[in-house]
């Protein structure tokens, strides 16, 4: 196979940006330094090349957050929206994704056999969720309701109590393709009556899910807002906390202590809001808990880059809607000391470390050849979704 040489660029290696050429042969990257050449030349004078980057929380099924919306659509119109959002994520660069609730396994098939492009994809099947809690679909009405579209085969649904009952739906998750289990331990912004500060599920129920995750050697990432929900995840061995909106000093450091990732989904407030300022149906409950949360959200963050706490970028589009991911970039830097490289690094070689893809998320010999050619300086992150001018993925041009 020809060999494809990235020539007269800075690049981004995964850990900061220095003048360098690329080359890739294959699917993998074979060389990375200054004054190489190849059997095909991409001329990047002027520009930077990035590793693919990373999404951590996305919800690939739905495109926006209006239960009334999602609820009168045919079952399968689900499925070509995850089609149309993943080529979504690819233009912007990003080749892999976590999908939090929704994606089922024959997405990820669809994407691995090429019958649809996007970024390669982890599931999580469904959120498993008490009774009440974030992801039970019952309504305040008694009517069951909800963004995601009823239980399938490939997707049952989340909701489970008691430690014999989350051992059984961690298996079935298992059974159904999940990468990862996704456990909600607190109540949520966009589920009409649960309350973001009271932690669900007790210590006995998550141990009982951990241990099935733990068997079938893959990890648990956790919807966790309020502080005792966090606490409970972090203590019962959650490998990531996404959002994390009330984190105190303690929560700070045991996830310190333990290496805990925090993927804080930064613009999924931002999105809230947005949504209800353009009239969007949302419960009256959602638009009042989202200006609750709001700020200690931001608050917490910051708590957390301060202390050290390991980050990955994770959105939870489409609360933001698909395709504005990459304003989680500048959202981490205007909330924190984080600078353009680090914020990179979340979204590259840190969230390749949180999924557990070592061979994604940074460019050097031997990795995978997934590269994102952006105009200019890659760590003048203002814009940078509009100068995205080339995504590869394993070695192929995909824009
Ligand atoms: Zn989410």
């Amino acid at each position: 196979m020809a060999r494809t040489v990235f020539l007269g660029g800075r690049v981004f290696d995964g850990s900061g940006l220095a003048g360098a050429d690329v080359v890739i042969d294959g699917d993998r990257i074979l060389d990375v330094g200054r004054g190489l050449d190849g059997d095909v030349a991409v001329d990047v004078a002027g520009a930077s090349v990035l590793p693919g980057l990373f999404d951590c929380h996305v919800h690939t099924v739905l495109d926006g957050i209006s239960p009334f919306q999602a609820m009168q659509r045919p079952f399968s119109y689900q499925f070509f929206l995850a089609a149309r959002n993943l080529r979504t994520l690819l233009n912007l660069g990003i080749t892999t994704v976590r999908d939090a609730g929704g994606a089922d396994a024959g997405i990820r098939r669809a994407l691995a056999d090429k019958l649809i492009a996007g970024p390669r994809l982890q599931i999580s099947v469904s959120m498993i969720s008490q009774t009440g809690g974030h992801g039970d679909p019952v309504m305040p009405s008694g009517l069951p309701g909800s963004m995601f579209s009823a239980p399938h085969p490939g997707r049952p649904g989340g909701v489970a109590d008691g430690p014999a009952d989350l051992q059984l739906k961690a298996r079935e998750m298992i059974r159904a393709g999940a990468d990862v289990l996704k456990v909600a331990t607190s109540g949520g912004v966009l589920s009409p009556d649960t309350n973001p500060r009271h932690g669900h599920y007790r210590a006995e129920e998550l141990a009982a899910l951990v241990a099935e995750a733990d068997a079938a050697s893959i990890p648990v990432m956790a919807h966790a807002q309020a502080t005792a929900g966090i606490k409970e995840a972090i203590r019962a061995g959650v490998r990531s906390i996404e959002h994390g909106i009330f984190l105190d000093d303690e929560a700070v450091s045991m996830m310190v202590e333990r290496g805990t990732w925090l993927v804080p989904t930064l613009v999924a407030p931002r999105g809230v809001l947005e949504a209800i300022a353009a009239g969007v149906g949302i419960a009256e409950g959602s638009k009042r808990k989202i200006r609750e949360v709001a700020q200690a959200h931001v608050e917490s963050f910051r708590r957390a880059v301060d202390a050290g706490v390991r980050v990955a970028m994770g959105t939870d589009a489409p609360v933001m809607a698909f395709g504005r991911n990459l304003e989680e970039l500048s959202l981490m830097m205007e909330y924190s000391a984080m600078t353009p490289a680090d914020a990179l690094r979340a979204a590259s070689s840190s969230a390749a470390s949180l999924v557990q893809l070592e061979e994604l998320g940074s460019v050097q010999p031997g990795k995978r050849a997934d590269l994102v050619v952006v105009a200019g300086n890659a760590l003048d992150l203002a814009g940078l979704d509009t100068r995205i001018t080339e995504v590869w993925q394993d070695g192929l041009r995909v824009r």
